[in-house]
C-alpha cells in the first residue's frame, strides 16, 4: 500500500468496506492484522486511531507501524480471508470536525499573529499549543471568525502539489514531512500540511467553542471544542445554567449575580450568627458557677471566635483558673484552653499525645483538636487541672 493512498484517503466518508486480511500477528496480548487495504485512520498526527468491527471482531487500536497500518484485536482472522469493515462512525466524525476545527483555528491565529501550532493534542477538549500569547478575549474573537468560516461552508480541499508547486507555496507546518506532501486548504483559514481526516465543508465542523487560553511555557495553551462535542459542552453548560436559574428564581444569564447576592446573604446571616452566638454565651455564663479550678463546656456547634471568647469569658468573667471549652461530637473535637494563671504550654504536648490530638499556642491560651471521645478528655483536663494548688 502506498503511503497516503489508504481507502481513508481516497475516501474519507467510508463507513464500511470489504478487505482481504494479508498479515496477522501475535503481539503480547493481541493480534495485529493487516489488510491489503483499510478505512481505519491509524493513530498520527495529533488525531486519534479509528475503532470498529472486522467481521464482528472489535478493532480497538489503529497504529502505523513502518508504514504498515496494523490492526489491534484479541482474536486472530486467517490469512487471505475477505473481511467486512465497520467504523464507529460517530467517533471518526468527530475526529473530523476536531480536526478541521483545529487547523481553522491554527490558520486564523497563524494570518492575524503569525503564531506557530507547537502541539496539538485531541482528547477530552483539543487542546493545542502556540508559541505566542494570546489573551482569552483574543481567542474570542478568533472563535467569532472561525464559526464566520464555518457560516460560509466553504469546501475544504485535499490536494498533493508537486515539489516545484510546494516551493511557492506558503503553507504551515513544514516539518516532519518527506516523500509526498498532503495540503489541507480551508479557504479564508489555512493551509496546511497534514496527515488526518478532514470534513468535506466548513458547514460539517459545525461548530467551534474555545473553553480557554492559558499561558504556557513561552506561549499560550487553548483548550476548544468543535461539531458535536462542542454542541454537548454547550447543552451541559445550557443545564447548569437552568438548574441554577430554577434553584435561585432568577433568569438564565442572570445567575452569575444571583449567586453573587446568595452569597452575600450567606456572608450576612454568618455575622449574625456569630452574634447571637456571643449574645447566648453570655446568658449560659450567667448561670456558670464562679471561681472552679477547672471550667469545662462541651459544645455541638460553635465557632473558634466564639470558642475563644467564651474560654476568656470563664477566665475573666467567672474567675476560672483554666477554662476548656471543646466542640464536636463522639471522637472528634476541637480545643481552646485558657488560663492566666496556669502556664498551658507545658502540658500542650502531654494532652496532644495523651488524646490523639494536634494543635498548640501560648502559655495562656491553647488550641487544636483531639481524636478521642469525651470521656477520655474530660478524665485528663480533670486530672490535670482541677485539683491544681492554688
Ligand atoms: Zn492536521
Amino acid at each position: 500500500m502506498e503511503e497516503m493512498n489508504e481507502l481513508f484517503y481516497r475516501e474519507p466518508y467510508t463507513r464500511e468496506f470489504d478487505a482481504e486480511v494479508i498479515g496477522c500477528t501475535h503481539v503480547q496480548d493481541h493480534y495485529e492484522i493487516i489488510l491489503n487495504d483499510t478505512a481505519f485512520y491509524p493513530e498520527g498526527g495529533g488525531q486519534p486511531c479509528d475503532t470498529g468491527t472486522l467481521d464482528q471482531i472489535n478493532i480497538t487500536d489503529v497504529q502505523r507501524r513502518n508504514g504498515v497500518i496494523v490492526h489491534c484485536a484479541d482474536v486472530p482472522l486467517p490469512l487471505g480471508k475477505k473481511v467486512h469493515g465497520v467504523l464507529d462512525w460517530q467517533r471518526r466524525f468527530e475526529h473530523m470536525q476536531e480536526h478541521s476545527g483545529e487547523h481553522l483555528v491554527s490558520g486564523l491565529i497563524f494570518h492575524k499573529y503569525g503564531f506557530d501550532n507547537v502541539g496539538f493534542h485531541m482528547g477530552e477538549t483539543i487542546q493545542v499549543d502556540f508559541s505566542g500569547s494570546l489573551s482569552f478575549e483574543e481567542m474570542r474573537q478568533i472563535e467569532v471568525r472561525a464559526n464566520e468560516v464555518i457560516w460560509q461552508n466553504e469546501p475544504i480541499e485535499i490536494s498533493y502539489p508537486s515539489p516545484e508547486e510546494l516551493q511557492v507555496l506558503s503553507y504551515r507546518s513544514k516539518k516532519e514531512l518527506h516523500g509526498r506532501v498532503r495540503i489541507v486548504t480551508i479557504p479564508d483559514g489555512d493551509v496546511c500540511a497534514c496527515c488526518g481526516t478532514h470534513t468535506a465543508s466548513t458547514g460539517e465542523i459545525g461548530l467551534i467553542r474555545i473553553l480557554s487560553a492559558e499561558k504556557h511555557k513561552n506561549g499560550t495553551r487553548v483548550q476548544m471544542l468543535a461539531g458535536r462535542r462542542a454542541l454537548q459542552y454547550d447543552q451541559a453548560i445550557f443545564d447548569q445554567d437552568h438548574e441554577i436559574s430554577v434553584l435561585l428564581s432568577s433568569e438564565m444569564k442572570k445567575t452569575g449575580a444571583a449567586v453573587k447576592e446568595l452569597m452575600q446573604k450567606l456572608s450576612d446571616q454568618r455575622y449574625q450568627i456569630g452574634a447571637l452566638q456571643k449574645e447566648l454565651m453570655t446568658y449560659q455564663l450567667q448561670d456558670y458557677e464562679a471561681d472552679q479550678p477547672l471550667a469545662m463546656i462541651y459544645e455541638k456547634d460553635m465557632d473558634r471566635e466564639t470558642m475563644r471568647a467564651m474560654a476568656i469569658a470563664l477566665v475573666e468573667k467567672k474567675n476560672c483558673r483554666v477554662a476548656a471549652v471543646l466542640c464536636g461530637s463522639e471522637d472528634a473535637y476541637g480545643y481552646v484552653l485558657v488560663s492566666h494563671t496556669v502556664d498551658l504550654k507545658k502540658y500542650s504536648r502531654l494532652l496532644n499525645e495523651s488524646l490523639h490530638g494536634a494543635g498548640g499556642g501560648t502559655s495562656d491560651i491553647l488550641q487544636g483538636n483531639f481524636r478521642t471521645v469525651k470521656e477520655d478528655i474530660s478524665d485528663l483536663l480533670k486530672q490535670l487541672f482541677a485539683n491544681l494548688e492554688p
